[in-house]
């Protein structure tokens, strides 16, 4: 109920300019999102790469609607980009990119033209791009898009959303050798035609994924806080032989640090999903709608500025 609630409020545009007007906004944004600008995210990325993390950054904005938005956040990511290569950060850090906001809605070529000026520098700069999963009607484009970009681009990152129906199928497609893949349980309202609708039936369905990664020649990234899944993902990289270096686990900054740290330690590679930027209202919207906790966080910010 509360979730749906949640995922219905990230849509709307009204709501939007109250809640980002609203002074408790603040607190609450920090603990989910690094920042503003690049200074910001420069600064915490480094903190938590000093801490034995590695890091995919995320410039909040998505569905852009116009050619100078989708402009503008691929100069950002070519500008973020140079500053890590140039702080020495990569290649501990990455870029995560939704193709909604480099003009997929506006033109599918000119977001995957961006795209591509962001592969060109995060190669030059010595690391990735992983793609974020949007919700299903942009599956199909996003998945073609991949395979262009990957034909220059290998290394480029795929994002797959275990509770879509389609998704199994998907796995099987990208389990080949060098196929970063990270596998989340998808952060969108669907229709029960294409998603699993309870919780059951979509840990179920990341399981039969996982096991799809796990056993095959790609490179599995497990993104869930799932402390169930997260069991699951280490027992059956044991089983299929995985060494730590040959998978990854994937959380969101300001999200089970301590499960992070305790990953970290036991020699995985972990990588942080960071979001920085000014757009952080629908990215905020499916952290509530994911977690009661997380709204109990923003009473209590609330209640703690009376
Ligand atoms: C790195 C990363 C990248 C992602 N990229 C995408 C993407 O491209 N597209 C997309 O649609 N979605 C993406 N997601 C979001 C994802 O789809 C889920 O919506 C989100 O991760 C919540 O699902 P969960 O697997 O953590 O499990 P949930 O069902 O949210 O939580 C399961 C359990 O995890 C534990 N838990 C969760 N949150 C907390 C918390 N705050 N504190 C303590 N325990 C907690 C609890 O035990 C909870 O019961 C990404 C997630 C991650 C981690």
């Amino acid at each position: 109920m509360l979730r749906s609630l949640f995922l219905a409020a990230a849509g709307s545009a009204r709501l939007e300019r109250l809640v980002e007007s609203a002074p408790v906004s603040k607190g609450v944004v920090q603990r989910f999102v690094a920042g503003r600008g690049a200074d910001d995210v420069l600064r915490v990325s480094r903190e938590l790469v000093d801490d034995g993390l590695t890091v995919s950054l995320d410039h909040l904005g998505e569905d852009t609607r116009t050619v100078e938005q989708a402009v503008a956040t691929r100069d950002e990511y070519l500008a973020v980009l140079a500053r890590l290569r140039g702080a020495g950060l990569t290649p501990a850090a990455e870029v995560s990119v939704k193709l909604s906001a480099l003009g997929q809605r506006i033109d599918e070529k000119l977001a995957y033209e961006h795209a591509r000026a962001i592969c060109a520098a995060a190669t030059e700069a010595g690391t990735t791009v992983t793609l974020d999963a949007e919700d299903h009607s942009t599956t199909d484009a996003t998945l073609e898009t991949l395979v262009e970009l990957r034909r220059d681009f290998p290394s480029t990152g795929a994002v797959l959303q275990a509770h879509l129906r389609r998704t199994e199928g998907d796995c099987r497609e990208l389990a080949t050798a060098g196929s970063r893949v990270r596998l989340c349980k998808g952060a969108y309202a669907e229709p029960e035609s294409v998603a699993f609708q309870s919780a059951l039936d979509v840990d179920k369905s990341f399981v039969r994924c996982l096991n799809i990664l796990m056993s095959g020649e790609g490179y599995p990234m497990v993104a869930t806080h799932d402390p169930r899944l997260i069991a699951i993902a280490e027992d059956r990289a044991r089983w299929f032989d995985r060494s730590t270096g040959e998978y990854e686990f994937q959380l969101l900054y300001g999200v089970r640090p301590e499960e992070q740290g305790r990953l970290a330690a036991g020699g995985n590679t972990v990588r942080i999903y960071l979001p920085y930027g000014d757009q952080w209202y629908g990215y905020l919207m499916r952290r509530l709608a994911e977690r009661p906790a997380n709204v109990g966080f923003v009473v209590r910010a609330m209640a703690s500025r009376k």
